[in-house]
């Protein structure tokens, strides 16, 4: 099945919801059992069927199984939100002792995880450079369990090396977690180059319309026991709401995504040609460091993209945001609507280097030509206030 006909079908079971096309909503805390032996059977595979509303209804499960099926993996994790899917999956897999290398242009949250709660716990972090490649090698020590990669990198969009760093993570004997949040399942397929397990903020793409907080870990078949069981012990469930607004908006993933990412390209083309503007940090352009790497392993881009300007003010980059139009200032990305937000860059295991400010701009489905105009309008309000 191509990818755009799995996205309609996978996890869908009309058949069990009296024919209609999309499950209901099931709001249930209490699964109540007929009999003390039914009670006893289902508490022997604890994660099967339906036991309690903190592991999973019926629309929790259809939206599982679509993920899974979207991203190659063996089964998946729902949780409440892409935060929690990256601290349950870490935390699945590293004890006291054990030591993480964690990709520097991750994103910002999941550093600071690493640096308050998993330091706490007697875990390791070392940071390493986004572009090292095979070279991850020799970062590795006996005692690292998890090597942790995020493609394109958050606010800086460095490409990484997965097959290379998978390999020489397997040979040590180490797990790949990867936050595959920007290109989401369509255009990057995690199992397929050798990760362990994905995560998803599904906040982002899957959800698409900015009003729900979700998160997704998906797993080999070897961990999913594992994960599921350490998640659980959390209590990170994903609400009702919330994962039916997942699936929902998973079946249009294909369709907006694709959008995004011409829309996107049309106006990182336009800043490239702006005298404002130093580079644009978006794989898909040919010209950028990462775009062989991106060419070899994805099969698109998403909307979500940086740009370098040149030196300005903070004043004078607040004229440039503060009046747009189109593009709502804020946290977030994913949904249907354009966003702009300052980038706030930190770094400890690598070099960036930036003259000017970096601003992260997500291209929503408005006509490009509208965001276009809005822009450029703000780079003129930029050089007035200079
Ligand atoms: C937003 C984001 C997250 C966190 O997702 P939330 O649902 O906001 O917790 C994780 N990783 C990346 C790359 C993100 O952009």
């Amino acid at each position: 099945m191509k990818k755009d006909t799995l996205i309609v079908h996978a996890g869908r079971h009309p058949e069990q919801q009296h024919g209609a096309v999309n499950p209901p909503v099931y709001r249930a805390s209490t699964i109540t059992f007929p009999s003390m032996a039914a009670l006893e059977e289902s508490s022997k595979a604890p994660f099967e069927g339906v036991r309690y509303g903190r592991f999973g209804t019926p629309t929790t499960f259809a939206f599982e199984e679509a993920v899974a099926a979207l991203e190659g993996g063996w089964r998946s994790i729902a949780t409440s939100s892409g935060l929690a899917a990256i601290t349950g999956a870490l935390t699945a897999l590293l004890s006291a002792g054990d030591h993480l290398l964690m990709v520097d242009s991750v994103y910002g949250p999941t550093r600071k995880f690493c640096d308050s709660v998993l330091r706490r716990f007697g875990i390791e972090t070392t940071y390493y450079d986004p572009l090292v490649g095979a070279g991850i090698n020799s970062l590795i020590r006996t005692n690292t369990k998890v090597v942790f990669v995020e493609s394109p990198g958050s606010l800086t969009f460095e490409v990484q090396d997965i097959p290379a760093i998978v390999e020489a993570a397997h040979r040590h004997g180490a797990l790949v977690v990867m936050d595959n949040t920007w290109a989401s399942p369509l255009f990057f397929q995690p199992f397929a180059h050798g990760v362990d397990v994905s995560v998803q903020a599904a906040t982002k793409y899957i959800v698409g319309h900015s009003d729900a907080m979700l998160g997704t870990i998906t797993t080999t078949e070897e961990l999913w026991l594992k994960v599921k069981t350490a998640v659980a012990a959390f209590g990170y469930a994903a609400g009702s709401e919330e994962t039916y607004l997942g699936l929902r908006g998973l079946r249009t993933l294909g369709a907006r995504l694709r959008q995004h990412q011409e829309s996107g390209l049309a106006v990182a083309r336009w800043l490239q040609s702006r005298p404002e503007v130093t580079r644009i940090l978006h794989p898909a352009l040919p010209d950028d460091p990462g775009h062989a790497l991106w060419e070899r392993d994805f099969s698109g881009a998403s909307g979500l993209f940086g740009v370098e300007l040149k030196p300005v003010s903070k004043t004078a980059l607040a004229a440039l945001i503060d009046g747009l139009e189109h593009f709502g200032l804020g946290y977030s990305w994913g949904g249907f609507e354009s966003l702009i937000i300052p980038a706030h860059i930190q770094r400890t295991a690598s070099n960036w280097k930036a003259e000017g400010p970096v601003i992260r701009l997500h291209i929503g489905l408005e006509d490009p030509q509208d965001l276009i105009a809005d822009l450029e309008k703000g780079l003129e309000r930029m050089r007035k206030a200079s």
